[in-house]
């Protein structure tokens, strides 16, 4: 039995008892186990604390980013590894699998680039130094130094390596040590990277662990001074954000979590126009890429009226081309769902869908493509649609994480932007047309709802980064439902891993102060 060793305490530690099975959900054969029993959890976090957290902050920023440059080394050498753990844990083809892994690395090398730029600085200096005397001689500063705890990531099944990876390398580089809890469906791959990050000896100990298994406890051994990521459902998030050690000792919290993102074609497309095409081609992307299992990934689809049927057949036309199954397969665009559980739960929630729209393209036309149909955890894209978006509430309330989305007509744009905010809050919103005007007043629209605005137009249509793609120079995270949180956005992402301070002196003590610290620009 493949029994995941945990790490903490700066040592690898075995859990206790049988462990729960990882399965390819392709084959259906179990992978490796994991347990987090008996684990002494108090004992890991103060030593990632006080071992891990003093050897970081020790260090000086210019210091930590040559350290990040050093883990996307290791990772580099280790990636194929990586790619046959995704094929067998989580069922993605190659391709589907390089979104999570060639994303993790694009994301380190760009904080350990932006790290540099911060110099050989300890602490960030945010604006400048203000007069509180009328002549100056007595001023505020604001500082921002590393908190001195530390940030767990309780994290979710499907981004096993990016979703280490954008949330470590931000928290490495102010100086704070990381415990990470995996989703167990696909632990492998983080635990892999963590194991050879670990081998290579390059982060000073404690400065990287990892929690495999039953998240019972994990939050309990939480101080004042720590901070916890956490990207999952919506459920789990309300459970994370009452637990009784960020209720009582204000522990800081970052939600990632459900969201009902929107397409939007702006009303002066036609059928066959150019964005119109640019529409259909990314709907169909966002729907199959990791088989829809993105929390970015297009969920809703709005389109003037007089477009809907014809985009219907255009979505479903290209949906009919994408072969299904075993991502093993030459020639398979769509590997698996990451298990049989979530292959239920999408199948329950478009049915819940189904109530209230039409099937306009039928995932279960799609053979499986050399897999067992009844072992592996594949199914065929499905658009549905809605002629009525006021009526269709659920399209509007359930998330169903996997291939599936719902085409939605409106009549004017303010319709649309009110249907678009029934989602009460999404991660990003994709708006397709030509005129920089309106594409500029629908961006503004939408942006206090969502987290992101991606804009796709003619003359971007080869350069965009993808309605989905999480790019670190951009925010990730959106209001509401999708948890109010904030993840990336270059250095912005460091403001959640230091703290705060108004430092208030005389003015050379101020100018000394500012001295020794880094300017935080954006
Ligand atoms: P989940 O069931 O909420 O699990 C997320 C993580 O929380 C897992 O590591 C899970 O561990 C852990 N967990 C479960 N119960 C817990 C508890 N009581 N206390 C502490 N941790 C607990 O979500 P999921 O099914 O893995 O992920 C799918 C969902 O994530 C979708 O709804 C999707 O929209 C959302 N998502 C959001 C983003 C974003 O950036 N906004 C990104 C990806 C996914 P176990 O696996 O061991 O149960």
């Amino acid at each position: 039995m493949n029994l995941l060793s945990n790490h903490l305490a700066g040592r690898w530690q075995h859990g206790s008892g049988p462990g729960t099975p990882l399965f390819d959900p392709v084959l259906g054969t179990e992978l490796a186990r994991v347990s987090s029993e008996g684990l002494d959890l108090a004992e890991g976090f103060d030593y990632a604390r006080e071992t891990g957290g003093t050897a970081l902050r020790a260090l000086t920023y210019r210091q930590r980013a040559a350290l990040l440059a050093e883990v996307g080394q290791v990772l580099q050498a280790h990636r194929e590894a990586y790619y046959d753990i995704s094929m067998a844990n989580s069922g993605t083809t190659r391709k589907d699998s390089g979104v999570d892994i060639e994303g993790a690395l694009y994301t380190l090398a760009q904080y350990a680039k932006w790290g540099e730029s911060l110099g050989d600085a300890r602490a960030l200096l945010d604006g400048d130094a203000m007069r509180l005397a009328k002549d100056g001689t007595f001023q505020s500063q604001h500082l921002l130094t590393p908190v001195r705890g530390l940030a767990l990531f309780i994290n979710a099944f499907n981004f096993p390596a990016w979703g280490l990876w954008e949330k470590a390398a931000p928290a490495l580089l102010s100086g704070v040590p990381v415990v990470v809890k995996p989703a167990t469906a696909t632990a492998w791959l983080t635990q892999r990277m963590v194991a050879d990050v670990t081998a290579a000896g390059v982060l000073p100990p404690g400065a990287l662990s990892i929690v495999c298994g039953s998240s019972k406890g994990l939050m309990d051994p939480l101080r004042p001074f720590d901070v916890v990521s956490f990207t999952g459902s919506a459920d789990t998030a309300a459970l994370i954000r009452s637990h009784v050690a960020v209720t009582r000792h204000s522990v800081r919290v970052n939600i990632e979590a459900d969201s009902l993102n929107a397409a939007l074609l702006l009303p002066d497309a036609s059928p066959g126009s150019a964005s119109f095409e640019l529409l259909v081609g990314e709907v169909v992307r966002e729907m199959t890429v990791r088989s829809g299992q993105k929390c970015t990934a297009i969920r809703r689809v709005f389109v003037p009226g007089h477009c809907y049927d014809a985009i219907a057949e255009a979505i479903s036309a290209k949906l009919r081309g994408i072969a299904v199954g075993n991502p093993r397969s030459d020639g398979v665009r769509m590997g698996s769902l990451v298990s049989r559980e979530q292959l239920d739960g999408v199948r329950a929630g478009l049915a819940q869908l189904r109530e209230q729209a039409e099937l306009l393209h039928d995932g279960a036309s799609h053979p499986i493509v050399d897999a067992d149909p009844a072992v592996a955890a594949c199914m065929g894209p499905t658009l549905l649609g809605a002629r009525d978006a006021h009526a269709a509430s659920l399209v509007h309330e359930v998330e169903v994480f996997g291939p599936v989305a719902t085409l939605l007509p409106y009549r004017d744009l303010g319709e649309a932007q009110a249907l678009i905010r029934r989602g009460e809050g999404s991660l990003v919103a994709s708006v397709y047309g030509t005129d920089p005007q309106q594409i500029a007043e629908a961006a503004a629209a939408l942006a206090d709802s969502h987290g992101r605005v991606h804009a796709v137009s003619p003359e971007v249509a080869s350069l965009h980064t993808g309605h989905g793609n999480v790019m670190p120079m951009s925010l990730h995270g959106g209001p509401g439902r999708a948890g109010g949180g904030e993840e990336l956005g270059g250095l912005r992402a460091l403001n959640f891993y230091h703290r705060r301070s108004a430092v208030q002196a005389g003015a050379a003590a101020i100018e000394r102060l500012a001295a020794t610290g880094s300017r935080l620009t954006f």
